[in-house]
């Protein structure tokens, strides 16, 4: 029998700093995660032939997060700054920046109310080219449907940005998996123990006492635990939580769809200083280069309602980029230049179930609810509960990784420390 103070549920990024923070507080910690891995949306890849790591989940550091910025400096891996100029293709022809518009557009989000982006833009009136592109923008960065986003969502999400530069976008070049295994060994070396393949599939819970009962049957028994469930995992419920809680919350935000496609080419056959560029292409309409670095790699998106035109089978969606490219690029060649093209199907994966969250009209303080404790034995963490205004950043989920270990760390600190005699054991 094995002692145990506090599960945490879930190695992504939140999962990691939570259960860390708490280890090296001197709780005893048991970190459960269902794949084999940890990292969560981190998830790296090194394809033979490119000299980047080729990121199948979060790729940008958003901005100076200090928090993230701190980790990454510790755990020393190095940053780069992403550089270079934003394209723009027509159908017919290159034409420089054009987002301008749509920037404007954004910097008018109304101080008071909420309501859709989309509604917003029906009342705004604007150009149909300005309002489609901005839509699109919009949909891409956030991977939300425009007519569910809220208007107060958006503007809390760039007065957030704002205060961390969040224009700027860095890579972490070693690949973003390093930092999650530094978190997880720092996690260990504390004395806190990680089980990896361990799917949770019900947590029992009353006041102060918690089963956590793993796929194969297998029972933790805590006196506290911290779920970092992604918002899609939660929505379907795939995790039985008896008795329920929080399920307007949860089923007032929404989570977010994206595809993407890295592919490897042989040689750049673009611009050196092409960093972004938006298409009317489909499937994936917009694409990005490693500028400054020169890799020969590009990686195409698409986000919100739109992800549904990108073909589920890897291959079909393959072609239909490189069709796409090549009408852009004017190329008949670049299925010969191709060496290799990356995808993870986010939306398809049973322990995410989607991208990252957003809040819809009306549901600006879902988040807040969730970061709320549950009589002090639920706590809850992720990307979806964070309350700064970063929903669905690596930061984001990390801020609320930590704040969700300091509220245990606090509720100990009130006399309601976590029972000693809290354990493990096979049914
Ligand atoms: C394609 C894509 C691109 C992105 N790009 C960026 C970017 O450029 N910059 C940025 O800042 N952010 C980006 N993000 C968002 C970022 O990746 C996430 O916000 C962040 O990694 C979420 O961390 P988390 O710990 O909240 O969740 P997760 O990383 O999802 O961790 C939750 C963990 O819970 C586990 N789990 C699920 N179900 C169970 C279960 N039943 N039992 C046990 N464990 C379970 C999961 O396997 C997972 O490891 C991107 C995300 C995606 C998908």
């Amino acid at each position: 029998m094995e002692a145990a103070e506090i599960v945490v549920i879930g190695a992504g990024i939140a999962g990691l700093a939570a259960g860390r923070k708490l280890a090296e507080a001197g709780c005893r910690v048991i970190l459960v995660e269902a794949r084999e891995r940890v990292g969560g949306r981190l998830l790296t890849v090194r394809p033979p032939g490119s000299a980047l790591p080729v990121e199948l989940g979060a790729e940008f550091v958003h901005g100076r997060p200090p928090e993230l910025l701190a980790l990454l400096e510790e755990a020393g891996l190095s940053i780069f700054e992403r550089e270079g100029e934003l394209l723009c293709h027509d159908g017919t022809q290159f034409t420089d920046g054009g987002m301008d518009e749509s920037f404007e557009v954004l910097d008018a989000l109304p101080e008071e109310g909420d309501r859709s982006f989309d509604a917003f833009l029906q009342e705004a009136k604007l150009p149909e080219a300005i309002a489609e592109r901005t839509q699109q923008y919009v949909e891409g960065f956030n991977a939300a449907d425009a007519g569910r986003i809220g208007t107060a969502s958006l503007r809390r999400q760039q007065e957030a940005e704002e205060e961390i530069e969040g224009d700027r976008g860095f890579r972490v070049r070693e690949g973003y998996d390093r930092l999650a295994e530094f978190v997880a060994e720092r996690f260990e070396a504390a004395g806190g123990e990680l089980r990896l393949s361990s799917p949770v599939e019900e947590i029992i819970w009353q006041q102060g006492e918690v089963h956590v009962r793993l796929r194969g049957g297998e029972e933790l028994w805590a006196a506290k635990v911290v779920l970092t469930l992604p918002l899609g995992v939660l929505q379907a419920g795939a995790v039985r939580i008896v008795p329920e809680v929080k399920t307007e919350a949860i089923s007032a935000m929404a989570m977010g769809a994206a595809a993407r496609l890295t592919l490897v080419f042989s040689e750049r056959f673009w611009e050196p200083e092409m960093s972004f560029l938006i298409t009317e292409e489909k499937p994936l309409r917009v694409w990005w280069s490693a500028s400054p670095d020169d890799a020969p790699c590009l990686t195409g998106w698409v986000g919100g309602p739109r992800t549904l035109e990108a073909p589920a089978d890897d291959m079909a969606l393959v072609l239909a980029a490189l069709e796409s490219l090549g009408r852009v690029f004017g190329r008949d060649d670049l299925e010969g230049l191709l060496v290799s093209a990356h995808r993870h199907d986010w939306l398809a994966d049973a322990w995410s179930r989607g991208a990252y969250s957003y809040a819809p009209a009306g549901a600006l303080g879902a988040s807040a609810v969730m970061a709320e404790p549950v009589e002090d034995t639920l706590y809850f963490a992720g990307e979806h509960t964070d309350t700064t205004g970063h929903w669905g950043t690596v930061h984001g989920a990390l801020r609320s990784g930590l704040r969700a270990a300091a509220q245990v760390l606090g509720s100990c600190a009130q006399g309601d420390s976590p029972s000693a005699s809290a354990s493990v054991g096979r049914d």
